[in-house]
């Protein structure tokens, strides 16, 4: 617990031997590198500084205690290799630059001596980085631990699963080439010794609207560009697909099925031997030839206006739709489809990663998952991504304040109040039972006919008209008295405000399937399959049809699942900012960078770790460093550490406010105290 708020002395060590190399002084020339060692009252501005310094010397990464902020570079920088792997391999957290891999290997060693169980979450917006840090943090783990070779075949499955699940569950868009499209958290499970003997992933909301629909310059997800590029004549006879992408309306509305960066074809044979069993080939390729061929049927007005099938080759339903419905079900059948069989693939690779025997002792669980989001239009995904982030804040606060406590406890130092925001009332008002939004969005869900988007938003107007974090139009003068549009509301987040547009909130969440459609939408895929797997298909299409959900009460129950999960673990924290919207090596662009340092609330987090005491010290360490300041403790102070800690500070004239003596530590209020001690240490 202790081990966050351990004085990063050694900080200052380091600069102090590059202040010798340089003519700039080392602070100045490439920033700080622990940002609770900036001043007390640290602005926004100074926040912004430090990191743009660093960024220009290709220095990424930096510390807030043990939460590692990063900015992406857009360029490969020589830090990932095996050596620099073996540099950080069991080195304390504070003796070397901040790093990835300092991160990781601090979580791996402190469970090892602790035997108790870590994760690791990974936040920022698309394009930031998480992903490539998650990867970097499995491959410091698959390649720094100790190693078996039965155990190489969990391992290998591990670093597999990544390929497998990006050809799925990611694809182009306009903020990254590779964006995930879905949130991740993987355990990495390990044995006594510290083997990695297995794996468990959990998927988070598959942003499945994609498989129908994509923006101009973004692309469905990367495997049906890979199967229908990439896959051999056989298969694509078999499942009836030409080898064009132009043939399909799924994949022609961005106009972008080639992207400069990808290599669909060799990413192809990368998933093909990364899928591991027949089973799961088979599905796969079904379902994607089957979405493909879903997405080419079109309908037409019979004499009455309904819809019916127009292509002759297929048994003629007539469907009691309107065409614009028909298409509504079909598109909502290709979705439904897409995703479950993403569920379905996430158990498979579960199920090859497990761990067999129980040998399993602790886990480091690494969560991948989108930070804040704010579009010029926000819709029913960001309210969801934006809850998300709500209960990561919250659980961040409570896992702090508890460590916070916890090391206030152990060091018998009394308990002081701190001062921060605490956004649980926000958590409320999204998930609280009857009266929360998520509750008055699945009342309106069971409403069918009645219940409209703007109903929905009449409801939550009288359910939540006095809460202070909730505006609308008809609530907007008396509480912010900022313009609001009829159909929306807005919500005041931790990290900010951001408003909502209710159109499609209805639909979104409700996951309704029309049975007629689906049967019929199914013997069209069917029908292009060959007969031999039928027993496969047969079960599989059971296991889709069987599945009914509420998105948005499914999403919160799966987050309070998760932060379950999270809440009995040791936190660590990685959040990746990006540098510039356009992918650009070497560029800072300042309004951006705020804005993410905002919404991804860095400057609260800063806060809650000042919050009390910003640094502590073990007595001996302290002493160590500082005793030449005192000539009562220079050069040897011979009783016990912790009284010549207080003759030191008494000498140095540390006022009674300024720090506490605990148990083995002493806990200083402001980082200016350790700074004038510092700057007394550099000229003594
Ligand atoms: P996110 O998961 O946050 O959406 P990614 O991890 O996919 O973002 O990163 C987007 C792109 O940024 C990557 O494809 C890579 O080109 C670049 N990138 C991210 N992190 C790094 C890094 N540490 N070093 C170099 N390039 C990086
Ligand atoms: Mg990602």
């Amino acid at each position: 617990m202790c081990r966050c708020f351990v004085v990063p002395l050694f900080h200052l060590h380091r600069v102090r031997v590059l202040d010798m190399e340089g003519a700039l002084t080392a602070r100045d020339r490439v920033g700080i590198q622990d940002f609770v060692l900036l001043d007390a009252h640290t602005s926004e501005t100074a926040f912004l500084d430090n990191l743009k310094k660093r960024f220009s010397e290709d220095l990424i990464y930096t510390y807030i205690g043990t939460l590692l902020v990063s900015v992406n570079p857009y360029k490969e920088l020589d830090i990932y290799s095996k050596k620099q792997m073996d540099i950080y391999m069991g080195v304390n957290f504070f003796e070397l630059p901040p790093h990835i891999f300092a991160l990781a290997d601090n979580a791996y060693h402190t469970m090892l001596a602790e035997a108790n169980n870590h994760f690791i979450l990974i936040s920022g917006e698309s394009g930031a980085g998480k992903t490539e840090a998650s990867k970097k943090i499995l491959q410091y783990y698959a390649v720094s631990c100790p190693s078996t070779t039965l155990l190489d075949n969990v391992r290998d499955r591990m670093l597999l699963s990544n390929p497998v699940l990006e050809a799925f569950g990611n694809s182009k868009t306009l903020k990254n080439d590779n964006s995930s499209r879905f949130g991740k958290y993987m355990d990495i499970q390990f044995d006594i010794q510290g083997d990695a003997v297995g794996g468990h992933i959990l998927g988070y909301l598959l942003e499945k609207s994609r498989v129908v629909h994509q923006n101009h310059r973004e692309r469905n997800f990367h495997i049906f560009y890979q199967l229908v590029k990439g896959g051999e004549e056989d298969l694509l006879h078999q499942l009836g697909l030409e080898s064009n992408c132009q043939h399909y309306s799924y994949l022609v509305q961005g106009e972008c099925a080639n992207v400069a960066s990808i290599n669909d074809k060799n990413d192809w044979k990368t998933v093909r031997n990364a899928l591991f069993c027949d089973d799961i080939h088979s599905i796969a390729y079904w379902v994607i030839a089957s979405v493909l061929h879903l997405g080419n049927v079109q309908f037409e007005p019979d004499s009455k206006g309904y819809a019916t099938l127009n292509n002759s080759t297929l048994h003629n339903n007539t469907i009691p739709f309107t065409v614009d419905h028909a298409i509504y079900a079909r598109d909502a059948l290709a979705k439904a489809i897409y995703g479950r069989t993403f569920t379905w693939l996430v158990n498979k690779i579960n199920d090859s990663m497990e761990n067999k025997d129980s040998s399993c002792k602790t886990v480091i669980g690494l969560l991948d998952i989108y930070g804040f989001e704010v579009f010029y239009v926000n819709s029913f995904e960001q309210f969801c991504i934006n809850y998300c982030n709500e209960k990561l804040q919250q659980l961040f606060i409570q896992l702090t304040l508890k460590s916070e406590q916890e090391e206030y406890e152990a060091e018998n130092i009394g308990w002081e109040p701190v001062q921060f925001f605490n956004n649980k009332i926000i958590c409320d008002l999204v998930e609280e039972k009857h009266r929360g939004i998520i509750s008055v969005l699945d009342e309106e869900c069971l409403r069918p006919g009645e219940a409209t988007d703007l109903t929905f938003l009449e409801r939550l107007e009288e359910k939540l008209d006095s809460h202070p974090h909730f505006v609308t139009h008809k609530l907007a003068d008396k509480k912010t008295r900022k313009t609001l549009e009829r159909g929306d509301f807005r919500l005041l987040h931790y990290a900010g405000e951001v408003t909502y547009c209710v159109v499609g909130f209805l639909s979104k969440n409700n996951d309704l399937l029309y049975r007629n459609i689906k049967d019929v939408s199914l013997q069209v895929s069917t029908h292009v399959l060959c007969e031999t797997r039928k027993g496969l298909f047969n079960w599989f299409l059971n296991y889709l049809l069987s599945c009914r959900l509420i998105v948005a009460s499914q999403f919160k129950s799966s987050l309070l699942g998760l932060t379950d999960i999270l809440m009995s673990k040791e936190p660590w924290y990685v959040r990746c900012l990006k540098s510039n919207e356009s992918q650009q090596p070497g560029q800072f662009d300042d309004v951006l960078v705020r804005h993410q340092v905002k919404y991804l609330g860095l400057m609260e987090h800063l806060r809650v770790r000042r919050a009390g005491f910003a640094y502590r010290c073990r007595y001996d360490v302290f002493l160590q460093r500082y005793k030449p300041l005192c000539p009562a403790t220079w050069p040897y102070w011979r009783g016990v550490a912790a009284e010549g800690v207080e003759v030191l500070v008494q000498h140095l004239g540390y006022l009674p406010d300024e720090y506490k003596m605990g148990r083995t530590k002493i806990f200083i209020r402001h980082p200016r105290t350790l700074f004038a001690t510092e700057d007394a240490f550099e000229v003594c």
